[in-house]
């Protein structure tokens, strides 16, 4: 990967000649910002990193790229957590990073529509949004660090996906540099558009595959003017889940987060700083982070506290936060248990789904089945239950040498993947495919899914220089059987 062939040397010096002279970094030390992801776990080094300015420079570059037959992967903020993002293509890749193609173009809040670009950072759109008395609703752990074009490319879910669905049901419009660096311009704020086929919807979610995204147009929608949030703790999932239904029935649908964490999750946020202290009275075996918000004139705070009060059979405690400060508070045990997980090392992630009613049971067979066959694994368990997506992820014991850290996430991945396999969910719910899940989800797509979306490749990328072996493998990894 490192050492150039002399054919990218020459197609990178005559790119280099073709394009204005700050558009392509390649020193050394440079490219060390673009190689790593937020994890830490995928590094590779790009021949070269491109930052255009605008979307007809990046089509000037692709059209160049194109013709000299150079491999590109697009790079967002580098919080996707499936190498998808990083170089790794053999023989080398350029990344284009969107992050100069960073502006907010237009806040309209009569269409309640936003349109960005695809560098901005997440939280950068959200604040703008804001300042027009609006939100956008896609709210995760990595919003300072992701950019929009990476939100799009991963159909980013988050906390609020229960009330107003995953990116894609956000996205009005896209604009896209193509494989051979034509514009395809379906940037529009539209809210109903029949006309053929929905084109828009093939970019987003296909990891950069397809094409490299320039702009987006989102939904926005009114600013809540009431937010409470609430921590409560309970016996077990089932509790948590039979939790969520009567919630959705009894808090008018206003619910915009319902986020599950085992006490294992509650004791590292706990444990990672002094200032943060265990939330309620004694520990309880499963907690459940709430959040409703609404405008108007609906009492928010007197409709949580009576729906938390009329399910006293299930809540065996809880607080309803005071004020925003205190809020904040309950949301930082959710980050900080994030960030604290893997004690600064590495360990493995999962990101499944199944349907709602399916998860307490999903979640009790799991555990049990690696309780079983790896006691030593130390299993995180956290997610966005109202959606019915898990994290289920492994944390190596302390005294387990690194060397054995691969065997044991490749065993315990597979009992999660098989009990997910048992009850028809999925694999990928919100992180993407990317190199490291492309072997298991090969090896579950069926084969008529496979054909078709190797013809979508085939038909926008005829030559496989975007993002080559990401989500399907490579033409060169196919060639060699
Ligand atoms: C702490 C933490 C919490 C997270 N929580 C969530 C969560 O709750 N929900 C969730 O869904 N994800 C979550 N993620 C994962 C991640 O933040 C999202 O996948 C995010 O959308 C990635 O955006 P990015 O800009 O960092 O993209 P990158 O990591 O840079 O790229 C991701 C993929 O998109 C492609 N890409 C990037 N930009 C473009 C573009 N302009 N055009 C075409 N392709 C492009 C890349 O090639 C790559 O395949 C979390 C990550 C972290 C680190």
């Amino acid at each position: 990967m490192n050492a150039h062939p002399p054919l990218q040397e020459r197609a990178l010096a005559a790119l280099s000649a073709a394009m204005p002279a700050d558009l392509l970094l390649s020193d050394a030390e440079a490219l060390e910002r673009y190689s790593r992801d937020w994890s830490g776990d995928h590094y590779g080094k790009p021949l070269a990193v491109a930052r255009p300015r605008s979307t007809e420079e990046l089509s000037r570059f692709m059209a160049c790229c194109h013709e000299l037959k150079i491999h590109v992967v697009p790079q967002g903020g580098l919080t996707g957590l499936v190498g998808g993002a990083v170089a790794s293509f053999p023989g080398g890749e350029v990344v284009v990073s969107l992050e100069r193609m960073n502006k907010v173009r237009s806040v309209n809040p009569i269409d309640f529509a936003m349109v960005v670009e695809a560098g901005c950072i997440l939280e950068e759109a959200k604040r703008h949004a804001e300042a027009a008395d609006c939100i956008l609703p896609i709210t995760f752990g990595a919003q300072g660090t992701c950019r929009i074009g990476g939100n799009v490319s991963t159909n980013a879910g988050g906390f609020n996906v229960l009330r107003y669905g995953m990116t894609r049901d956000l996205v009005l419009g896209l604009e896209v540099v193509l494989a051979d660096g034509r514009v395809w311009n379906g940037l529009r704020t539209l809210r109903k558009d029949n006309r053929g086929y929905d084109l828009k919807q093939l970019f987003i979610g296909a990891e950069g595959t397809l094409g490299i995204i320039t702009a987006v147009a989102l939904k926005v929608f009114p600013k809540p003017e009431q937010v409470e949030t609430a921590l409560v703790g309970l016996e077990s999932v089932e509790a948590a889940m039979q939790l969520y239904s009567r919630a959705r029935r009894q808090c008018s649908d206003l619910l915009t987060a319902f986020e599950l964490i085992l006490r294992r999750g509650i004791e590292i946020a706990v444990n990672s700083r002094d200032d943060l202290p265990d939330p309620l009275g004694q520990p309880y075996p499963v907690y459940v982070l709430i959040e409703a918000s609404a405008a108007g004139r609906v009492d928010l705070r007197a409709l949580l506290e009576s729906f938390l009060a009329d399910a006293s059979d299930l809540v065996l405690d809880g607080v309803i936060a005071g004020s925003k400060v205190q809020g904040d508070r309950l949301w930082l045990l959710r980050e900080m248990m994030v960030e604290a997980q893997g004690r600064g090392g590495r360990y493995l992630r999962t990101d499944v789904s199944v349907s709602i009613s399916s998860l307490a049971a999903f979640v009790s067979e799991t555990l049990s089945a690696l309780a079983e066959k790896h006691p030593e694994a130390i299993a995180v368990t956290y997610g966005h239950v109202g959606d019915g997506n898990i994290h289920l992820n492994i944390v190596p014991p302390e005294d387990m040498p690194a060397d054995q850290y691969d065997t044991l996430f490749h065993a315990t991945e597979e009992v999660i993947f098989d009990v997910i396999d048992r009850h028809g969910g999925s694999i990928s719910a919100e992180h993407g495919i990317g190199r490291i899940k492309q072997a298991a989800f090969l090896k579950r797509a069926d084969p008529l899914t496979l054909e078709l979306s190797r013809r979508i490749k085939d038909a926008l990328d005829p030559d496989h220089l975007l993002s080559e072996g990401r989500i399907l493998t490579s033409m060169r990894a196919e060639a060699e059987g």
